[in-house]
C-alpha cells in the first residue's frame, strides 16, 4: 500500500469487494446480458479509473459516465473500452466524443441535426434514451423517436449502437410504476425494431431493476451502486437475492487525546458540555472533507466500539468521546469494519436521512483514496 500523502485520514477501497461483487451479478445473469459499469461521479466517489480497471478485468464489457469529461478521463487513462455518456453531450463535444470513440446519449433530432454540420473522421457513436417515465431526459413519444431516426438516417457519419431506458421505482417495493415503464418501453421497441433493421444493444436496468429481473434485462445491464457493495434500497436488501461486500471504508486515527473535566464544552459553540470527567480525542477530518456537520452526534468506531461525535464538527477537525484513554494513532474507522464491528454506508445515511449513493460521492476529494487487494 503506497502512500504518498501525509494526511491521517482516508478512504480504503477494497478491489476484491468490487471484483466479488460483479461476480455475484454475474451469477445470476444470463449469458447474454452482459454488464456496463457504471463509474460516473468519480465511481461514485470510489475513484473513476481503478474502478474502471477493476470491473474490466472482472468481465464488464463497457463503461458509462455521466458527463464527457468523465468519459475523456477514463481515455486519458488508456482504458479502451466501450464507454457510453448518459448525459446529453453539447453539441461542440461530438467531435471530441467520435475522436475517442466515446459513445453519447441522443434524443434530440435537433441535436443530431446540429453535430451534421461537423467534418467527422470517424463515426459518432450514439444511444438513443427514451423516456418511460423517469422524465429526466430521453424522448416520450413515437413520433420523436420516429423523426430521430429519420434524422439519423439521413446522417451518414452517425451510427446508432443502443436504444436504453431508465427506471424510476426499480428499487421499490411496489412495481406497479415499473411495469409501467416496462411496457411503455416494449411498445416503443417494437416500433424502433419496424424501423430500424440493424444490430443495436438493448439495455434497461440499473442495478435494482438487474438484481430483481435478471432475465427481463435484454443484452447489458448498467451496474452501478450494487458494483460498490451497497443495495439500491432496503427493499432490495430484504430481498437477499444478492450478497455484496461495501468496498468503500473511512479511516482515521486519534491525533490528539486529552481529559477534559464535568462542565467543560467542546468545539465551537459549546454545543456539548461534559458531564463528568471524560477522555476526548480528535480526529483529522471535518467538513471541509465532506464529512458535514450534520454527523455531530453520530458514531465511529474505535477499538472495535462505538464512539459518538461530540461538539460541532469543524472544517478539518472532529471531537469524539472516548471510554478511557487510548495513545495516539489508535485507528478510527468511521465507515466500514473495524474489530468485527461495523458502520455500514446505510447507516450514515439513515442518521442524515438521505440514501447511501449519497455518502462516497459527498466524501471528497480531500480525502485520499488507498486501494487494497489489486
Ligand atoms: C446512475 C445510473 C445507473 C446506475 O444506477 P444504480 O442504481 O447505481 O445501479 C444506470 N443507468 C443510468 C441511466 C444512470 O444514470
Amino acid at each position: 500500500m503506497v502512500q504518498n500523502f501525509f494526511r491521517e485520514t482516508w478512504a480504503e477501497i477494497d478491489l476484491d469487494a468490487i471484483g466479488y461483487n460483479i461476480e455475484q451479478m454475474q451469477q445470476s445473469l444470463p449469458d447474454k446480458s452482459n454488464i456496463i459499469a457504471v463509474v460516473k461521479a468519480n465511481a461514485y466517489g470510489h475513484g473513476a479509473v481503478q474502478i474502471a480497471k477493476k470491473a474490466l478485468q472482472c468481465g464488464a464489457k463497457a463503461l458509462a459516465v455521466a458527463l464527457m469529461e468523465e468519459a475523456t478521463e477514463l481515455r486519458d487513462a488508456g482504458i479502451a473500452a466501450p464507454i457510453l455518456v448518459f448525459g446529453r453531450v453539447s453539441p461542440k463535444a461530438a467531435l471530441l466524443a467520435a475522436e475517442n470513440d466515446i459513445t453519447v446519449t441522443t434524443f434530440q433530432k435537433e441535436w443530431i441535426q446540429e453535430v451534421s454540420n461537423y467534418t467527422f473522421s470517424k463515426k459518432l457513436k450514439v444511444n438513443i434514451e427514451i423516456d418511460t417515465g423517469m422524465a429526466r431526459v430521453g424522448l416520450r413519444r413515437e413520433e420523436e423517436l420516429i423523426q430521430l431516426l429519420e434524422t439519423i438516417r439521413e446522417n451518414p457519419n452517425i451510427q446508432l449502437t443502443g436504444v436504453y431506458t431508465h427506471f424510476a421505482t426499480a428499487d421499490e417495493e411496489n412495481l406497479n410504476y415499473f411495469h409501467e415503464q416496462q411496457e411503455r418501453f416494449e411498445r416503443l421497441l417494437n416500433i424502433f425494431n419496424r424501423l430500424w433493421k440493424r444490430p443495436v444493444s438493448i439495455h434497461i436496468g440499473n442495478s435494482a431493476a438487474s438484481i430483481r429481473f435478471p432475465n427481463k434485462m435484454y443484452h447489458y445491464i448498467r451496474y452501478g451502486i450494487a458494483m460498490y457493495g451497497m443495495y439500491p434500497s432496503k427493499t432490495v436488501k430484504q430481498e437477499k437475492s444478492i450478497s455484496l461486500k461495501q468496498a468503500f471504508s473511512l479511516r482515521s486515527q486519534l491525533i490528539h487525546v486529552k481529559q477534559i473535566e464535568a462542565g467543560e464544552s467542546i468545539s465551537y459553540g459549546a454545543t456539548y458540555k461534559a458531564k463528568r470527567n471524560e477522555w476526548i480525542g480528535t480526529i483529522p477530518i471535518g467538513y471541509g472533507d465532506g464529512w458535514i456537520r450534520k454527523l455531530q452526534g453520530a458514531e465511529v468506531l474505535v477499538g472495535g466500539k462505538r464512539m459518538p461525535i461530540v461538539g460541532r464538527v469543524c472544517m478539518d477537525q472532529t471531537m469524539i468521546l472516548l471510554d478511557k484513554k487510548y495513545p495516539i494513532g489508535t485507528p478510527v474507522t468511521l465507515i466500514g469494519e473495524q474489530n468485527g464491528a461495523s458502520i455500514k454506508m446505510d447507516e450514515i445515511a439513515d442518521y442524515l436521512g438521505t440514501i447511501n449513493y449519497e455518502i462516497p460521492c459527498m466524501i471528497n476529494q480531500r480525502v485520499p483514496r488507498v486501494y487494497i487487494n489489486e
